[in-house]
């Protein structure tokens, strides 16, 4: 026991550090449409280690989440994000892109949250029309009227909201019809098995149903294989991430993708 604390305690140190020493990076998964167009990415956060290298999220969000830090990681993503939004603005392949920031429980519960965003993208000239913020089931469980209203401020100013790793939470499918949400994420584990499991795709039709219903947008992560593309298509997805289209990379590569001609499948 007294191992793990001390464990934690040295991560606790060690972000402290990367944080002062710049040792976050952002990278960006592409998100295409029906024709493998490049419409947006994903910012997704990664730590350079002096020793133990390119390290995921996996390893230390969970913890900043529960020390606090997360709060400080969250507004330097968001910074790097708009800032990333600012520099394509002049550049017409993309322009039209968006950016899609992943913002945690407890930084959205920050009685300051929406002031912090809002502050963030007006010093950095972002288009708040091309930032959306995804948010995670757990988000919206507290304090919905709260949740709702604080999504609403955001949204007057043209920031959309996307529901993250749809499928594996607790929100109730009346959430959903009040909160004002551009999109769901049919979280990756019922992608991953919808060609193999009849219940995943049981799942997954469902959640294309009823977004459609309800007039939300949906996207699909983890789409690795062809196969699974085919489906989600079949069955009325309209955006997807994952292998297939590309890896979370750097910057310089998603620059690269040519837009007009979009990922081939
Ligand atoms: P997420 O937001 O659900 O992000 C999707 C995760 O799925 C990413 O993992 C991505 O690399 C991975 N992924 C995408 N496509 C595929 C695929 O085809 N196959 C497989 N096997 N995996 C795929 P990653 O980058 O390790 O991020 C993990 C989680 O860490 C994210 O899950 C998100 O919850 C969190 N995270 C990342 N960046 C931030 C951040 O800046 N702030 C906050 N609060 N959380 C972040
Ligand atoms: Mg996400
Ligand atoms: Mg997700
Ligand atoms: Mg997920």
């Amino acid at each position: 026991m007294q191992a793990a604390v001390d464990e934690r305690t040295a991560i606790q140190a060690a972000i402290r550090q990367g944080l002062s020493n710049d040792e976050f990076q952002l990278y960006y998964q592409p998100q295409v449409d029906q024709n493998g167009t490049l419409v947006g990415a994903e910012a997704l956060i990664r730590w350079r280690h002096p020793s133990k290298g390119l390290v995921t999220p996996d390893f230390f969000i969970e913890l900043a989440e529960e020390t606090g830090q997360i709060v400080q990681i969250g507004t330097w993503a968001l910074d790097v994000a708009c800032k990333q939004l600012k520099a394509w603005e002049s550049d017409s392949n993309h322009s039209r892109l968006y950016v899609s920031v992943n913002v945690s429980a407890r930084q959205f519960h920050q009685p300051n949250f929406v002031d912090e965003v809002l502050r963030i993208v007006e010093i950095n000239g972002a288009n708040p029309h091309r930032l959306k913020l995804e948010l995670t089931e757990t988000v919206v469980l507290d304090n919905v009227d709260t949740v709702i209203s604080r999504m609403k401020h955001l949204n007057g100013v043209g920031i959309e909201f996307a529901l993250d790793d749809f499928g594996t939470g607790y929100s109730s499918l009346s959430y959903l019809k009040r909160l004002p949400l551009t999109e769901v994420k049919i979280d990756r584990s019922f992608v991953n098995d919808v060609i193999a499991d009849a219940s995943d795709a049981a799942i997954v039709q469902a959640i294309l149903a009823m977004s459609q219903t309800l007039g939300l947008g949906v996207i699909a992560e983890g789409v690795e294989t062809r196969e699974q593309y085919d489906f989600l298509v079949k069955h009325g997805c309209q955006k997807f991430q994952g292998y297939l289209f590309g890896k979370p990379m750097e910057i310089d590569g998603l620059s690269r993708i040519a837009i007009p001609f979009g990922i081939k499948l």
